[in-house]
């Protein structure tokens, strides 16, 4: 692999923030004293906070000309703050964070290293998770599902946290795609990728906004724009069911050719009428996802509404 020759790159690090009041003063320590060893800038994505963090940041941005602060109009979510973010970043390299310190910042060091060596993307991938026992199961059978789903490689166990050369930005930000599952777009587009494991801490302070019904969400996002999959799978399904009732219909032929009485008959009537409505309504709600899933991308609506800009951004358009 060709080695890089740019030794003194420019980095911008992304940090959406929801409702992050709590951890922020700790974010902003650490970041005031990291070192590594290139020019940093620093890009914060309020997405529509209700508590003190566009204050807290503006204030930041005041104190450190490094820092700039994006707001948007309403929480719009973490995948489009993150493409809010990767939309205005400078610099030469672009790396991803969550703002609440579980993406050690530290870390980035090895990842430019991975960078200077010649590698586009380089992904953190979490090799232990600190969350309960049920999160991290549903965690690990959704990684494991997309995983044969989906039409592309996409990295298990990997999150938003990564470091980006700026060819690839620009190819993510020339995406217009609604609903973005950020790290499977990162995985379709190429490139020379690697994965760096490292231990998740738990979040620092603060709430994590995630609950079952974002993750699920996200989780759908992630499966059924990758893959069609579960399309085919209503399919099948389809298939399957109108075979046992093929059967049924050949067994309930012979035993009344052989002359034996038939069953009433009432239970199995009501018990196929239930299984074949099971199964049109399950296809149903595929084909209804993913509908509307089209319906977002044919509205055309912007993605996000900015409100204000601070810092380093201020100035420009
Ligand atoms: N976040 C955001 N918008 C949201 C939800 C979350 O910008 O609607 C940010 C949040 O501030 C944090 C990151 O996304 O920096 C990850 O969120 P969280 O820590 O809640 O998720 P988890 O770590 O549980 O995946
Ligand atoms: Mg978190």
């Amino acid at each position: 692999m060709m080695k890089r020759q740019n030794t003194q790159p420019e980095i911008c690090l992304i940090f959406p923030c929801y409702n992050e009041e709590e951890v922020l003063p700790d974010l902003l320590q650490v970041l005031h004293s990291l070192d590594l060893g290139v020019p940093m800038r620093f890009l914060f994505v309020d997405d529509g906070s209700q508590d003190d963090t566009l204050r807290i940041l503006k204030e930041a941005c005041l104190l450190d000309d490094r820092i700039a602060c994006l707001s948007l109009s309403r929480n719009f979510g973490h995948q489009v703050a993150v493409g809010a973010g990767l939309k205005h970043a400078t610099g030469d390299i672009v790396a991803v964070l969550d703002a609440d310190l579980q993406d050690p910042p530290e870390l980035l060091k090895k990842f430019i290293q991975k960078w200077q060596e010649g590698y586009d993307v380089v992904y953190g991938i979490r090799s232990n998770r600190k969350e309960s026992w049920f999160l991290r199961m549903c965690y690990s059978s959704f990684y494991r599902l997309l995983d044969r789903t989906a039409n592309i490689q996409i990295p298990k166990d990997a999150g938003d946290f990564a470091l980006m050369d700026r060819k690839v930005v620009d190819v993510l930000r020339s995406m217009s795609e609604h609903n973005q599952f950020v790290r499977g777009l990162r995985g379709w587009i190429g490139f020379k990728q690697i994965g760096i494991k490292y231990a998740r801490p738990a979040r620092h302070a603060g709430k994590p906004s995630y609950n079952i019904r974002r993750l699920t969400r996200l989780a759908l996002d992630g499966l059924l724009s990758f893959s069609s999959a579960p399309l085919r799978l209503s399919a099948w399904l389809g298939l399957g069911s109108a075979f046992l009732g093929f059967c049924y219909l050949v067994y309930a032929l012979i035993t009344f050719m052989s002359g034996k009485n038939l069953p009433p008959g009432w239970t199995s009537t009501v018990v196929l009428i239930l299984f074949l409505g099971g199964i049109q309504l399950i296809v149903l709600g595929i084909l209804g996802e993913y509908l509307g899933r089209i319906f977002d991308e044919v509205k055309g609506r912007p993605h996000y509404i900015l409100n204000e800009r601070a810092g380093w951004l201020s100035d420009s358009l």
